[in-house]
Protein backbone atom coordinates (compact mmCIF):
# COMPACT_ATOMS: atom_id res chain seq x y z
CA UNK A 1 0.00 0.00 0.00
CA UNK A 2 1.52 3.02 -0.70
CA UNK A 3 1.22 5.45 2.00
CA UNK A 4 -0.53 8.79 0.99
CA UNK A 5 -3.19 10.96 2.69
CA UNK A 6 -6.74 11.18 1.04
CA UNK A 7 -8.12 14.85 0.70
CA UNK A 8 -11.55 15.15 -0.59
CA UNK A 9 -10.55 12.23 -3.38
CA UNK A 10 -7.26 14.42 -4.01
CA UNK A 11 -4.26 11.98 -2.89
CA UNK A 12 -1.08 13.56 -1.69
CA UNK A 13 2.32 11.90 -2.16
CA UNK A 14 5.65 13.57 -0.08
CA UNK A 15 8.21 12.46 -2.25
CA UNK A 16 12.21 12.77 -1.62
CA UNK A 17 13.56 13.66 -4.61
CA UNK A 18 17.66 12.97 -3.80
CA UNK A 19 16.04 8.98 -3.86
CA UNK A 20 18.05 6.86 -6.34
CA UNK A 21 15.56 5.16 -9.36
CA UNK A 22 12.61 7.37 -7.71
CA UNK A 23 10.37 6.00 -10.76
CA UNK A 24 10.30 2.52 -8.91
CA UNK A 25 9.10 4.15 -5.81
CA UNK A 26 5.39 3.58 -5.18
CA UNK A 27 4.47 6.87 -5.07
CA UNK A 28 5.65 7.36 -8.50
CA UNK A 29 4.26 4.21 -9.60
CA UNK A 30 1.10 4.41 -8.61
CA UNK A 31 0.67 8.34 -9.59
CA UNK A 32 1.91 6.92 -13.23
CA UNK A 33 -0.63 4.24 -13.08
CA UNK A 34 -3.23 6.82 -12.43
CA UNK A 35 -2.18 8.52 -15.55
CA UNK A 36 -1.69 5.47 -17.94
CA UNK A 37 -5.24 5.16 -16.65
CA UNK A 38 -6.80 8.45 -17.80
CA UNK A 39 -6.84 10.96 -14.65
CA UNK A 40 -5.03 13.70 -13.84
CA UNK A 41 -1.86 14.42 -11.45
CA UNK A 42 -0.22 17.02 -10.33
CA UNK A 43 3.63 17.28 -10.47
CA UNK A 44 6.64 19.40 -9.90
CA UNK A 45 9.23 20.94 -12.81
CA UNK A 46 12.18 22.97 -12.08
CA UNK A 47 9.48 25.92 -13.49
CA UNK A 48 6.41 25.57 -11.53
CA UNK A 49 4.22 22.86 -10.94
CA UNK A 50 2.37 20.98 -13.79
CA UNK A 51 -0.87 19.23 -13.97
CA UNK A 52 -0.02 15.91 -16.33
CA UNK A 53 -2.81 13.68 -18.32
CA UNK A 54 -1.71 11.47 -21.06
CA UNK A 55 -1.39 13.42 -24.12
CA UNK A 56 -2.82 10.49 -26.26
CA UNK A 57 -6.30 10.37 -24.17
CA UNK A 58 -8.71 13.10 -24.96
CA UNK A 59 -10.89 12.14 -21.91
CA UNK A 60 -7.71 12.38 -20.16
CA UNK A 61 -7.11 16.38 -22.04
CA UNK A 62 -10.57 16.89 -21.22
CA UNK A 63 -9.83 16.74 -17.21
CA UNK A 64 -7.30 19.70 -17.51
CA UNK A 65 -9.10 21.96 -19.27
CA UNK A 66 -12.31 21.50 -16.62
CA UNK A 67 -10.27 20.99 -13.72
CA UNK A 68 -8.19 24.31 -14.34
CA UNK A 69 -11.42 26.11 -16.33
CA UNK A 70 -9.03 26.86 -19.02
CA UNK A 71 -10.28 28.26 -22.44
CA UNK A 72 -10.22 25.43 -24.90
CA UNK A 73 -8.41 27.44 -27.70
CA UNK A 74 -4.67 27.85 -25.72
CA UNK A 75 -3.22 24.67 -26.35
CA UNK A 76 -0.79 22.70 -23.86
CA UNK A 77 2.66 21.95 -23.77
CA UNK A 78 3.82 17.85 -23.85
CA UNK A 79 6.27 16.60 -21.50
CA UNK A 80 8.72 13.59 -22.78
CA UNK A 81 11.54 11.55 -20.71
CA UNK A 82 14.20 11.32 -23.69
CA UNK A 83 14.91 13.65 -26.59
CA UNK A 84 14.87 10.27 -28.47
CA UNK A 85 11.17 10.43 -28.01
CA UNK A 86 11.15 13.43 -30.21
CA UNK A 87 10.53 11.47 -33.73
CA UNK A 88 7.76 9.58 -32.75
CA UNK A 89 5.70 12.98 -32.46
CA UNK A 90 7.16 15.74 -34.61
CA UNK A 91 7.27 15.87 -38.13
CA UNK A 92 10.48 17.24 -38.39
CA UNK A 93 13.16 18.37 -35.71
CA UNK A 94 14.75 21.41 -37.46
CA UNK A 95 18.54 22.27 -37.23
CA UNK A 96 17.62 25.20 -35.01
CA UNK A 97 15.43 23.21 -32.89
CA UNK A 98 18.58 20.14 -32.72
CA UNK A 99 20.86 23.23 -31.48
CA UNK A 100 18.39 24.17 -29.03
CA UNK A 101 17.40 20.65 -27.76
CA UNK A 102 21.18 20.16 -27.32
CA UNK A 103 22.02 23.37 -25.91
CA UNK A 104 19.12 23.15 -23.03
CA UNK A 105 17.54 19.68 -22.59
CA UNK A 106 16.53 18.92 -20.06
CA UNK A 107 15.62 22.42 -19.07
CA UNK A 108 13.10 25.04 -18.82
CA UNK A 109 12.29 25.05 -22.63
CA UNK A 110 9.50 24.33 -24.95
CA UNK A 111 10.13 24.16 -28.23
CA UNK A 112 7.60 24.23 -30.87
CA UNK A 113 7.62 21.73 -33.95
CA UNK A 114 5.20 20.66 -36.54
CA UNK A 115 3.01 17.59 -35.08
CA UNK A 116 3.08 14.44 -36.45
CA UNK A 117 -0.83 13.96 -37.64
CA UNK A 118 -2.74 11.28 -35.37
CA UNK A 119 -0.43 11.29 -32.22
CA UNK A 120 -1.93 13.66 -30.48
CA UNK A 121 -5.09 14.38 -28.81
CA UNK A 122 -6.87 17.50 -30.90
CA UNK A 123 -7.67 19.04 -27.51
CA UNK A 124 -3.47 19.64 -26.67
CA UNK A 125 -3.09 21.48 -29.96
CA UNK A 126 -5.87 23.32 -29.79
CA UNK A 127 -6.79 22.87 -33.67
CA UNK A 128 -3.12 23.89 -34.07
CA UNK A 129 -0.65 21.67 -36.50
CA UNK A 130 2.67 22.31 -33.98
CA UNK A 131 2.81 20.56 -31.06
CA UNK A 132 5.17 22.63 -27.95
CA UNK A 133 7.14 19.49 -26.31
CA UNK A 134 9.16 20.14 -23.32
CA UNK A 135 11.76 17.94 -21.62
CA UNK A 136 11.75 19.06 -17.80
CA UNK A 137 14.71 18.24 -15.72
CA UNK A 138 12.98 17.93 -12.55
CA UNK A 139 14.06 14.76 -10.90
CA UNK A 140 10.26 13.58 -9.68
CA UNK A 141 8.93 15.15 -13.51
CA UNK A 142 11.45 13.07 -15.05
CA UNK A 143 10.60 9.77 -12.87
CA UNK A 144 7.34 10.54 -13.60
CA UNK A 145 7.10 10.34 -17.02
CA UNK A 146 9.72 7.69 -17.53
CA UNK A 147 7.31 5.61 -15.24
CA UNK A 148 4.67 6.36 -17.44
CA UNK A 149 5.92 5.91 -20.81
CA UNK A 150 3.53 8.01 -22.53
CA UNK A 151 3.82 11.48 -23.12
CA UNK A 152 2.41 13.91 -20.87
CA UNK A 153 -0.11 17.30 -21.79
CA UNK A 154 0.82 19.29 -18.94
CA UNK A 155 -0.54 23.38 -18.20
CA UNK A 156 0.53 24.80 -15.12
CA UNK A 157 -1.69 23.07 -12.23
CA UNK A 158 -3.56 26.30 -10.83
CA UNK A 159 -6.86 27.34 -11.61
CA UNK A 160 -6.97 29.55 -14.74
CA UNK A 161 -6.34 33.32 -14.51
CA UNK A 162 -4.36 32.83 -10.94
CA UNK A 163 -0.68 32.35 -10.38
CA UNK A 164 1.21 29.81 -11.38
CA UNK A 165 1.88 27.09 -8.51
CA UNK A 166 5.62 26.63 -6.75
CA UNK A 167 4.35 24.38 -4.36
CA UNK A 168 2.05 21.19 -3.30
CA UNK A 169 0.40 23.65 -1.37
CA UNK A 170 -0.52 26.39 -3.78
CA UNK A 171 -1.84 22.96 -6.37
CA UNK A 172 -3.80 21.80 -3.15
CA UNK A 173 -5.40 25.67 -2.85
CA UNK A 174 -6.59 25.91 -6.08
CA UNK A 175 -7.24 22.15 -6.94
CA UNK A 176 -8.12 19.80 -4.15
CA UNK A 177 -11.25 17.60 -4.59
CA UNK A 178 -10.69 18.63 -8.73
CA UNK A 179 -7.99 16.50 -9.58
CA UNK A 180 -6.84 12.68 -8.99
CA UNK A 181 -3.39 13.29 -6.60
CA UNK A 182 0.01 15.61 -6.05
CA UNK A 183 3.03 15.08 -5.97
CA UNK A 184 4.36 16.90 -3.45
CA UNK A 185 8.70 17.13 -3.90
CA UNK A 186 8.81 20.66 -2.67
CA UNK A 187 9.25 24.28 -3.76
CA UNK A 188 10.02 24.48 -7.57
CA UNK A 189 13.21 26.28 -8.66
CA UNK A 190 13.18 28.88 -11.48
CA UNK A 191 9.73 29.74 -10.51
CA UNK A 192 8.36 30.58 -13.83
CA UNK A 193 7.01 29.07 -16.75
CA UNK A 194 9.37 27.68 -19.47
CA UNK A 195 10.47 29.61 -21.82
CA UNK A 196 8.75 29.17 -25.31
CA UNK A 197 10.12 28.92 -28.94
CA UNK A 198 8.49 28.40 -31.95
CA UNK A 199 11.31 26.50 -34.03
CA UNK A 200 9.82 25.71 -37.35
CA UNK A 201 11.67 28.14 -39.21
CA UNK A 202 15.09 29.13 -39.97
CA UNK A 203 15.60 31.49 -36.65
CA UNK A 204 14.04 30.34 -33.62
CA UNK A 205 10.68 32.99 -32.18
CA UNK A 206 10.55 33.29 -28.67
CA UNK A 207 6.93 33.12 -27.64
CA UNK A 208 6.89 33.56 -24.24
CA UNK A 209 10.26 34.36 -21.98
CA UNK A 210 11.06 32.55 -19.92
CA UNK A 211 14.31 32.22 -17.73
CA UNK A 212 16.24 30.88 -20.68
CA UNK A 213 16.69 34.02 -22.03
CA UNK A 214 16.75 35.60 -25.16
CA UNK A 215 20.42 36.25 -25.47
CA UNK A 216 21.13 32.54 -23.97
CA UNK A 217 19.39 30.87 -27.36
CA UNK A 218 21.10 33.55 -29.45
CA UNK A 219 24.06 32.44 -28.22
CA UNK A 220 23.63 29.14 -29.51
CA UNK A 221 21.94 29.87 -32.61
CA UNK A 222 23.23 33.09 -33.35
CA UNK A 223 19.97 34.58 -33.88
CA UNK A 224 16.83 35.29 -32.38
CA UNK A 225 13.20 37.24 -32.75
CA UNK A 226 10.87 37.74 -29.97
CA UNK A 227 7.37 37.94 -31.10
CA UNK A 228 6.41 41.82 -31.44
CA UNK A 229 3.57 40.82 -29.13
CA UNK A 230 5.54 40.54 -26.16
CA UNK A 231 6.01 44.55 -26.52
CA UNK A 232 3.39 45.62 -27.95
CA UNK A 233 -0.12 45.47 -26.71
CA UNK A 234 -1.73 46.27 -30.01
CA UNK A 235 -0.36 43.06 -31.32
CA UNK A 236 -1.97 39.44 -31.71
CA UNK A 237 0.31 37.27 -29.51
CA UNK A 238 1.45 33.73 -31.04
CA UNK A 239 0.73 31.64 -28.16
CA UNK A 240 -2.53 31.52 -27.91
CA UNK A 241 -2.40 31.21 -24.36
CA UNK A 242 -0.47 34.79 -24.09
CA UNK A 243 -3.85 36.92 -24.99
CA UNK A 244 -5.05 36.00 -22.06
CA UNK A 245 -5.15 37.39 -18.42
CA UNK A 246 -3.01 35.72 -15.99
CA UNK A 247 -1.00 35.46 -12.54
CA UNK A 248 -4.07 38.02 -11.06
CA UNK A 249 -4.00 38.78 -7.38
CA UNK A 250 -7.00 38.87 -5.37
CA UNK A 251 -6.51 42.68 -5.04
CA UNK A 252 -5.66 45.01 -7.65
CA UNK A 253 -1.95 45.48 -8.95
CA UNK A 254 -0.25 48.50 -10.03
CA UNK A 255 3.37 48.56 -11.04
CA UNK A 256 5.43 51.68 -10.53
CA UNK A 257 8.23 52.54 -12.98
CA UNK A 258 10.28 54.61 -11.11
CA UNK A 259 12.22 54.65 -7.94
CA UNK A 260 10.81 53.52 -4.45
CA UNK A 261 10.58 56.89 -3.49
CA UNK A 262 8.10 57.61 -6.14
CA UNK A 263 6.44 54.11 -4.76
CA UNK A 264 6.33 55.59 -1.30
CA UNK A 265 4.44 59.06 -3.45
CA UNK A 266 1.99 56.67 -4.73
CA UNK A 267 1.52 54.77 -1.73
CA UNK A 268 0.56 58.25 0.25
CA UNK A 269 -1.54 59.24 -2.19
CA UNK A 270 -3.85 56.11 -1.87
CA UNK A 271 -3.47 56.50 1.85
CA UNK A 272 -5.07 60.34 1.42
CA UNK A 273 -7.39 58.45 -0.43
CA UNK A 274 -8.78 56.47 2.40
CA UNK A 275 -7.26 52.80 0.80
CA UNK A 276 -5.05 50.80 3.01
CA UNK A 277 -1.57 49.72 0.60
CA UNK A 278 0.52 46.51 0.22
CA UNK A 279 3.52 46.85 -1.58
CA UNK A 280 5.32 43.96 -3.17
CA UNK A 281 9.20 44.11 -3.34
CA UNK A 282 12.88 43.66 -2.79
CA UNK A 283 15.22 42.53 0.71
CA UNK A 284 16.87 45.87 -0.34
CA UNK A 285 13.91 48.44 -0.38
CA UNK A 286 12.20 47.09 2.46
CA UNK A 287 13.36 49.58 4.66
CA UNK A 288 12.29 52.56 2.07
CA UNK A 289 8.96 51.98 2.20
CA UNK A 290 6.26 52.46 4.49
CA UNK A 291 2.68 50.75 4.17
CA UNK A 292 -0.07 49.23 5.66
CA UNK A 293 1.55 45.50 4.46
CA UNK A 294 4.92 44.47 2.61
CA UNK A 295 6.17 41.38 1.27
CA UNK A 296 9.44 40.92 0.57
CA UNK A 297 10.37 39.50 -2.64
CA UNK A 298 13.74 38.44 -3.22
CA UNK A 299 17.01 40.22 -3.07
CA UNK A 300 17.06 43.25 -5.89
CA UNK A 301 20.95 41.98 -7.04
CA UNK A 302 19.48 38.49 -8.01
CA UNK A 303 16.73 38.56 -10.73
CA UNK A 304 16.39 34.82 -10.50
CA UNK A 305 15.90 35.15 -6.72
CA UNK A 306 12.49 37.23 -7.75
CA UNK A 307 11.44 35.03 -10.28
CA UNK A 308 11.86 32.37 -7.48
CA UNK A 309 9.28 33.90 -5.31
CA UNK A 310 7.02 35.95 -7.76
CA UNK A 311 4.04 33.87 -7.55
CA UNK A 312 4.34 32.71 -4.04
CA UNK A 313 4.37 36.53 -3.04
CA UNK A 314 1.55 37.27 -5.11
CA UNK A 315 -0.58 34.65 -3.62
CA UNK A 316 0.40 35.81 0.05
CA UNK A 317 -0.91 39.24 -1.00
CA UNK A 318 -4.55 37.63 -1.58
CA UNK A 319 -4.50 37.09 2.55
CA UNK A 320 -3.33 40.99 3.16
CA UNK A 321 -6.12 43.27 4.03
CA UNK A 322 -5.67 45.71 1.68
CA UNK A 323 -7.44 47.30 -1.06
CA UNK A 324 -4.62 48.26 -3.76
CA UNK A 325 -1.15 46.49 -4.37
CA UNK A 326 1.63 48.18 -5.53
CA UNK A 327 5.22 46.99 -7.12
CA UNK A 328 8.06 48.60 -8.31
CA UNK A 329 8.85 47.15 -12.23
CA UNK A 330 12.18 45.44 -12.73
CA UNK A 331 15.13 45.60 -15.23
CA UNK A 332 14.60 43.95 -18.35
CA UNK A 333 17.53 42.29 -19.00
CA UNK A 334 17.88 38.80 -18.92
CA UNK A 335 15.28 37.25 -17.06
CA UNK A 336 13.61 40.62 -16.23
CA UNK A 337 11.76 39.79 -19.36
CA UNK A 338 10.46 37.32 -17.90
CA UNK A 339 9.80 38.33 -15.08
CA UNK A 340 7.94 41.82 -16.26
CA UNK A 341 5.92 39.36 -18.79
CA UNK A 342 4.46 37.78 -15.75
CA UNK A 343 4.06 40.74 -13.64
CA UNK A 344 2.47 43.45 -16.59
CA UNK A 345 -0.09 40.31 -16.61
CA UNK A 346 -0.68 39.99 -12.70
CA UNK A 347 -1.45 43.98 -13.02
CA UNK A 348 -3.80 43.90 -15.96
CA UNK A 349 -0.95 45.96 -17.56
CA UNK A 350 -1.59 49.08 -15.32
CA UNK A 351 1.54 50.86 -14.84
CA UNK A 352 2.63 54.30 -12.69
CA UNK A 353 4.95 56.90 -13.72
CA UNK A 354 5.70 60.40 -12.34
CA UNK A 355 3.26 61.69 -14.75
CA UNK A 356 0.43 60.04 -12.98
CA UNK A 357 1.35 61.68 -9.22
CA UNK A 358 -1.25 64.23 -8.46
CA UNK A 359 0.57 67.33 -8.41
P1 LIG B 1 0.95 26.84 -19.92
O1 LIG B 1 0.48 25.50 -20.35
O2 LIG B 1 -0.04 27.56 -19.05
O3 LIG B 1 2.36 26.86 -19.43
O4 LIG B 1 0.97 27.68 -21.28
C1 LIG B 1 1.60 27.18 -22.44
C2 LIG B 1 1.84 28.32 -23.37
O5 LIG B 1 2.42 27.79 -24.59
C3 LIG B 1 0.58 29.06 -23.77
O6 LIG B 1 0.84 30.44 -23.90
C4 LIG B 1 0.24 28.41 -25.11
O7 LIG B 1 -0.58 29.24 -25.90
C5 LIG B 1 1.63 28.19 -25.70
N1 LIG B 1 1.63 27.09 -26.70
C6 LIG B 1 1.49 25.77 -26.47
N2 LIG B 1 1.50 25.09 -27.64
C7 LIG B 1 1.65 26.00 -28.64
C8 LIG B 1 1.72 25.94 -30.05
N3 LIG B 1 1.64 24.79 -30.71
N4 LIG B 1 1.87 27.11 -30.75
C9 LIG B 1 1.96 28.29 -30.10
N5 LIG B 1 1.89 28.41 -28.75
C10 LIG B 1 1.74 27.29 -28.01
MG1 LIG C 1 -0.29 28.50 -16.99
Amino acid sequence: MVEGCELMGTTLWIVDINVDELWETPEIKQAADYLCKGEVIAFPTETVYGLGANATDSQAVKKIFEAKGRPSDNPLIVHIADPKQMKELVDEVTPVGQQLIEAFCPGPISLIFKKKEGVFSELVTAGLDTVAIRIPEHPVAFALLRAAGVPVAAPSANRSGKPSPTSAEHVMDDLNGFIKGVIDGGETGYGLESTVVDCTGEVPVILRPGSITADAIKEVVGEVIVDPALKDEKEAPRAPGMKYRHYAPDHPLYLVDGTSELLQSFVNQFKRDGKRIGVITTRENQAKIDADAIIVMGSQADLSSIAHSLYDSLRKSDVLDVDILLSLCFPEEGVGQAIMNRLRKAAGNRVLTQADLAK
